[in-house]
């Protein structure tokens, strides 16, 4: 008989600290501060006192790019679960319960719209939805929200948000990293600009593809940006990190990043960006309406 048993505690998700809860307060989970929601959404859920940045839906972030209204493509896609693949749960469970949480049918959102007036092609990707991972609905619609953008000649404009390529999908998750980057060759060889905005978190497979792929690459203020977290590479190199690793201000001062722009001037940058490239000059998007879905 043992006379001692460790105990296994089970490993507890953390709570979701960062989405704006439903209540009329919200505390700031980086100063304490309690901050009047319609405050909050006032300021892009930015925290008023300490620029803490909570994080936003794909839906939040679409409507703190565009001006006005945006047309957005194939919303229909879903994915099939091709490897009848199951963990702690069926991955069948896990994308109804992603359906039911995002009310999306993946972990991206892809669109239309004006930009300062000027007609881009978004994609903003949910964390909500299974941690904002990348599989293959992941990887179609962001390669044809690039491919749009190049039959129409429209600048891209990629949020990541994501804990990584979705291992539910085996190698056919990895496959979309090739893709989506084969895609940003094309519109790069068309000279029609990319602009990457990596939020908290940017992770795995997507930092080690089209994130990191911009012309111009901007994060958002303290996000974590990384392929393999912190205690994998420790043990691996057997050495210790050094403070801040691994977020944005750490790799815009060793040169992986071009800015560290605060959400309240993300746009204007943007903006300012699109204008000096000259790319999207066209008509509104609202006149494409009727071709949106292809
Ligand atoms: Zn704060």
């Amino acid at each position: 008989m043992a006379w001692f048993k460790k105990v296994r505690k089970p490993i507890e998700a953390p709570a979701d600290k960062s989405r704006v809860p439903e209540g009329l307060w919200v505390k700031c989970p980086s100063c304490g501060q309690i901050i009047y929601n319609k405050d909050l959404a006032a300021s892009l859920s930015v925290c008023t006192k300490c620029s803490h940045h909570f994080r936003l839906s794909a839906g939040e972030r679409l409507q703190s790019l565009f001006d006005g209204e945006w047309d957005e493509h194939d919303s229909g896609l879903a994915s099939t679960d091709p490897l009848r693949f199951t963990d702690t749960k069926p991955y069948r469970s896990r994308l109804d319960a992603g359906v039911e949480i995002t009310g999306l049918k993946d972990a991206v959102i892809t669109a239309t719209g004006a930009i300062g007036g000027l007609t881009c092609a978004v994609a903003a990707m949910e964390y909500g939805f299974i941690g904002g991972s990348m599989g293959v609905v992941v990887g179609e619609k962001i390669t044809r929200a690039i491919e749009r953008a190049i039959a129409r000649r429209y600048p891209v404009i990629i949020v990541s948000c994501s804990g990584g390529a979705r291992m539910m999908e085996g190698a056919l998750s990895l496959m979309q990293m090739a893709k989506i980057s084969g895609a940003l060759a094309r519109l790069d060889r068309a000279r029609l600009p990319y602009i990457s905005i990596l939020t908290d978190p940017t992770t795995g497979g997507v930092t080690a593809s089209f994130a990191m792929l911009g012309d111009v690459n901007i994060a958002e203020p303290k996000a974590l940006i990384g392929f393999a977290g912190p205690r994998v590479i420790e043990q691996t190199i057997r050495q210790k990190l050094p403070e801040g690793f691994q977020r944005s201000e750490f790799l815009l001062e060793h040169g992986m990043l071009d800015l560290v722009i605060d959400r309240r001037e993300l746009k204007d940058t943007v903006v300012r960006i699109l204008r000096f490239t000259g790319a999207g000059r066209q008509e509104p998007a609202r006149t494409l309406h009727s071709e949106t879905t292809a």
